[in-house]
């Protein structure tokens, strides 16, 4: 069995959304497909979402009703018969009615998360009518019966497995499954979501989780990239990556995939294929076991980064200082991503400051704490790049303009990584292009 994944621009306009139907059929066997929201539509929700937090109803209204036109226009080109425009018409305005009705209770954090669900439960029952107006043999599964999140918003792999086995059992005679990315329930059994992106993560789970042959995540551009196109103009697609290369490009900012997607697949080695609707003939990126040589493989860079320097009021470090350090950090379940330590002095990086005024009072019984935030951390991810000759020259060559933070490296042997201020991201990801891609 196939797990299909088509992203926000892939279903974003009627003719795509037809098109992927195309595709769907066309290929053979059964299959699961995952859908996101139409693009634009999250966005529109999580705004919509913030102007009811704050009491302003008629911010929100006015964002509901662009909304709305959009989706009516969306099914009229979509649908061919005046019964099939009808039960699209039917379909949009029964989810309206229901947005406009969250906004009217008492909106609160719960009733935020119900509001962004609406766009992958709209997107995916207007296209299983679509089918349903082709005459293909589809079904709507319903995520909210299987996709679960435990109380640490860690999802529940096995229990997700559990429940799908029943209710795949019973669909034997399907062709085309279809269920909504992004959303689940977490463990008050509310309406929950698997953060932004979280659609890649959804078909990654169910692949690993029914052991599929492939899960393939079929998005606008042509595979995992040696560079972010959306800052660096020259880049080339990438055929073939680990699972150990493609999780750290993707957890160090790829926004081509969720960070956490090959977690799952990686476990039953499911291979990952990243395919581009628009050009279906290209051959994309096939993530899997194989390990291909090449020492410089992609860079990826990750944003909103908080570093932390903390000196222990000690001159040297004492043993336990580091424990000391970490159990904060555990106790108010902040990751750390990069470490690099002194004698004196241990410097990290986390990526959620929520809790960082409490850490930082805490750190301060024992150390001097200084923080800088507004860092971005690149990623440099490549075939045992962590040691191999000749590698550290050449990054460092080609960013001998860019004042470096950190360095972290021999952490994993995938992956080097530097912490740099964000207003020097651009010119470190163009001057990695130029210095280890070659690419002017
Ligand atoms: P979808 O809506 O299909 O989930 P996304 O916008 O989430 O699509 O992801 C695809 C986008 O990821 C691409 O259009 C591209 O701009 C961006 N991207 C960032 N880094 C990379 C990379 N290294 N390789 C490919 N795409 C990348
Ligand atoms: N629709 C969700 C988002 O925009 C999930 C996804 O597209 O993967 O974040
Ligand atoms: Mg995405």
């Amino acid at each position: 069995m196939l797990v299909l994944k088509f992203g926000g621009t892939s279903v974003g306009k009627p003719e795509r959304m037809k098109k992927i139907a195309d595709l769907v059929t066309e290929t053979p066997g059964q299959k699961v497909v995952v859908l996101s929201a139409l693009s634009g539509t999250t966005n529109a929700l999580v705004a919509i979402g913030d102007f009811l937090l704050k009491g302003d109803l008629a911010a929100a209204e006015k964002e509901i009703s662009t909304l709305e036109k959009h989706y009516q226009s969306f099914i009229t080109e979509l649908y061919v018969s005046d019964n099939f425009k009808a039960i699209g018409q039917e379909t949009v305005s029964r989810f309206f009615i229901f947005m406009r009705l969250l906004a009217a209770g008492q909106f609160d954090d719960k009733s935020y998360r119900e509001l962004l669900a609406q766009g992958e439960l709209i997107s995916t029952e207007l296209f299983y009518q679509h089918l349903q107006e082709r005459k293909i043999n589809a079904r709507l599964l319903p995520a909210l019966y299987f996709m679960s999140i435990d109380e640490n918003e860690e999802p529940e792999l096995e229990k997700i497995a559990q429940r799908l086995k029943p209710l795949l059992k019973s669909l034997e005679h399907v062709d085309i499954i279809i269920t909504q990315g992004y959303i689940c329930r977490n463990h008050r059994n509310e309406i929950d979501n698997l953060k932004r992106g979280g659609s890649d993560y959804t078909a990654s789970l169910m692949g690993a989780a029914i052991k599929a042959d492939e899960i393939q995540i079929w998005t606008d551009i042509d595979g995992m990239h040696n560079n972010d196109p959306r800052v660096v103009k020259k880049t080339y697609p990438i055929s073939e990556l680990t699972f150990d290369e493609a999780s750290e490009l993707a957890y160090f900012g790829a926004k081509i995939l969720h960070p956490s997607t090959i977690v799952p697949a990686q476990k039953y080695s499911v291979p990952v294929r990243l395919k581009n609707t628009m050009d279906e003939k290209a051959p994309g990126t096939i993530i899997s076991n194989k390990e291909t040589e090449s020492i410089f493989k992609a860079v990826a860079a990750k944003d909103g980064i908080t570093a932390i320097k903390i000196k222990s009021s000690r001159m040297l470090m004492a043993y336990g200082f580091l424990r000391k350090v970490f159990e904060i950090f555990e106790q108010y379940k902040t990751p750390i991503d990069m470490i690099s330590t002194s004698e004196v002095a241990v410097s990290l990086t986390i990526d959620q400051d929520a809790n960082l005024d409490k850490i930082v009072n805490e750190l301060n019984a024992f150390s001097n704490v200084e923080i800088d935030r507004n860092q971005t951390i690149v990623c440099i991810v490549g075939h045992r790049i962590g040691n191999q000759k000749g590698v550290l020259d050449k990054i460092f060559h080609a960013l001998a303009e860019i004042p470096i933070r950190m360095v972290s490296v021999g952490g994993s042997y995938n992956n080097i990584s530097i912490l740099v201020d964000t207003q020097y991201k651009e010119q470190t990801l163009i001057q990695l292009n130029q210095g280890i891609f070659n690419l002017a």
